[in-house]
């Protein structure tokens, strides 16, 4: 719309709560109302125009306290914003005026969200949303830290190294997972024992004394698959976010991330973050169970490892009086594992 060289409305002198028919004219520098039953025009200094709203009338305001009240929305706005003029210049800066209303309603947006749905779906949401550079900068931070308090170097021969990293790549495939991009690597598991973890940029750690453990290689492979499950699904991520809270979620998010991330690389990527919950796991599971099916292997096969390793961890725990020890300690509820394994593989084959 061209700029109207006059605006028709009403009129509200000053001090009086009658109005008159009357047009705006003129230029920034000069504007003029012309009142209908009188021809003569008089000057007027500009102070404000009220925002657009609906339908409502738009007040535009001077300094004599006078108010001219125009109904026709697009015809103010092509008045008033006009190029680099004095008043194009002041509705910008009334849109950045809007900009941070804007993000004052988002912010309370969130945190209505996370009292209406709770923490756990809007950790899911801004797991979503997180940036894959972001989730590569905490997968390394988490991967320095692990490397540091839990894992030692792996003492897999390399033959054996290299033939799981070949089974890895095929159940990758088979998931059809290639965003975060998936990488395995091998440790020894030291006091956390017989695991797999999975971090939240795509890297899968498998320790030694899980592979030592697994009497066949479906076991593991169904082990591999449930992580690569953990890490479709973004769980270590929402786990990372319930642990850390809101402040973090809106940081990070919002892209200031520097210091923060730094923050959760030397704290906050603790083991205790990497504990699933229930609900994660039995994705997880039923993740494993769709690939493994998929590839023609085994889809029980890991339920029988993690039955080993729960095994052995009490045996450990009976011998050490530790409970922290084996896949125990990342993935609680392993009691109920098998029943909804067969559940889910009954729903695959029944779709067949
Ligand atoms: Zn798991």
């Amino acid at each position: 719309m061209t700029r109207p060289a006059s605006l028709e409305g009403r009129y509200f002198p000053r001090s009086s709560s009658g109005s008159v028919d009357a047009y705006l004219s003129g230029t920034p520098d000069s504007l003029e109302i012309t009142l209908a039953d009188d021809e003569a025009a008089q000057p007027v200094l500009f102070q404000s125009v009220t925002d657009r709203l609906g339908n409502v009338a738009r007040k535009i305001s001077f300094q004599d306290g006078s108010v001219f009240e125009c109904s026709d929305n697009d015809a103010v706005d092509a008045f008033f914003d006009h190029g680099s003029s004095f008043f194009g210049r002041l509705t910008r800066a009334e849109s950045s005026w809007k900009f941070v209303g804007f993000a004052a309603i988002a912010t309370v947006a969130v945190l209505i969200g996370i009292y209406r749905y709770g923490l756990p779906a809007m950790a899911s949401a801004a797991a979503s949303v997180t940036p894959a550079s972001i989730s590569k900068l905490i997968d390394a931070g988490a991967l320095d830290t692990v490397d540091r308090v839990l894992f030692s170097e792996s003492s897999l021969e390399e033959d054996r190294k290299a033939e799981l990293t070949t089974l890895f790549g095929k159940l990758v495939k088979t998931s059809g997972e290639s965003s975060p991009p998936l990488r395995l690597l091998f440790r020894n598991g030291g006091r956390i024992g017989a695991n797999a973890i999975a971090l939240p940029g795509g890297t899968i750690i498998l320790t030694d004394q899980l592979v030592a453990l697994a009497e066949k290689d479906d076991e593991i492979a169904g082990v591999l698959a449930h992580e690569i499950g953990h890490v479709s699904g973004r769980h270590s991520l929402k786990q990372i976010y319930r642990v850390l809270g809101i402040g973090f979620m809106v940081t990070i998010i919002g892209g200031d991330s520097g210091q923060i991330v730094e923050d959760v690389i030397a704290q906050a990527v603790a083991i205790e973050s990497l504990s699933y919950s229930r609900k994660f796991e039995s994705e997880a599971d039923r993740h494993s169970v769709s690939v493994m099916l998929e590839a023609d292997r085994d889809p029980y096969a890991f339920v029988d490892l993690l039955d080993r390793v729960v095994g052995a961890a009490t045996k450990d725990a009976k011998e050490t009086a530790t409970d922290d020890t084996g896949w125990l300690s990342t993935h609680p509820g392993n009691a109920d594992r098998r029943r909804d394994v067969a559940a889910h593989v009954e729903a695959i084959k029944g779709k067949e």
